[in-house]
């Protein structure tokens, strides 16, 4: 997996500013400052912002989900460092058989046909989403991802199925679900972890604390919001204490 040089601060707090300009959904892709990153498989933007937040955040990914059977307040923890073991080296050779052409397609033989198909990208989250409730969402991305069938489907629906179930085990940070049980009712619950969003708010508290110590070094000293960042976390630190 390519990543380039982490950002650096100056371009970290760019990033984010063009990206308060977007919709919530949209903000994490833009942290990648990559044309493609909506054309890439979901799981591989996910590994992606998973490498640059924990730049800036940390090694570990923390949520916290409601029980839906009482109010107790469940809280998940994961080390990033597993997550990306799970991930895949993207992106892929073509297959020993050259069926692969790409990372993102894959054929997969169904009840005698032979599916081509491509893993979900962010753009077909966003279309999905607007396909109305979860059945019709994946009824969607099916349409979306279904390039071609050898010979052709009656009713690629049946097939749902199988081809979740293919995407899933080439895309594994595509969905990421956890089980957990309810210390306090013990209802077994599963969530879904919604990685670009974790990205996105480790990234949001980071900026919104650098730039409260522009803040306060701008005001003691009379620096630029540049100056100020351009002194690296060091010595930026170093002044900080100076500062009552
Ligand atoms: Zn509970």
């Amino acid at each position: 997996m390519s990543t380039g040089p982490p950002l650096t601060e100056v371009e970290l707090v760019s990033a984010w500013d063009r990206a308060l300009g977007q919709p919530a959904a949209r903000r994490p892709l833009l942290l990648l400052g990559r044309e493609d990153a909506d054309r890439l498989p979901v799981g591989e933007v996910a590994a992606l912002l998973l490498t640059t937040a924990r730049t800036w955040a940390g090694d570990r990914v923390e949520a916290v989900l409601d029980c839906p059977a009482c109010p107790e307040r469940l809280e998940v923890g994961f080390a990033v460092a597993d997550l990306l073991a799970a991930a895949p080296d993207w992106p892929h050779e073509p297959g020993p058989t050259g069926d692969e052409p790409g990372a993102a397609t894959f054929t997969l033989r169904w009840r005698g046909h032979r599916l081509t198909l491509r893993l979900p990208t962010p753009a077909d989250l966003e279309g999905a989403a607007r396909a109305g409730d979860a059945a019709a969402a994946e009824r969607w991305l099916l349409r979306a991802c279904l390039l071609a069938a050898d010979p052709p489907l009656d009713n690629p629906v049946a097939a749902l199925p199988e081809v979740s179930a293919a995407m899933a085990e080439r895309d594994p940070l595509g969905v990421v679900a956890v089980g957990l049980t309810c210390p306090g009712c013990g209802t077994a619950t599963e969530a879904l972890l919604d990685l670009p969003a974790w990205a996105w708010q480790a990234v949001d508290a980071r900026v919104r604390r650098l730039l409260g110590e522009v803040h306060r070094l701008a005001r003691a000293y009379g620096w630029s919001e540049t100056e100020v960042l351009g002194l690296g976390p060091h010595r930026r630190a170093a002044y900080l204490e100076q500062v009552p």
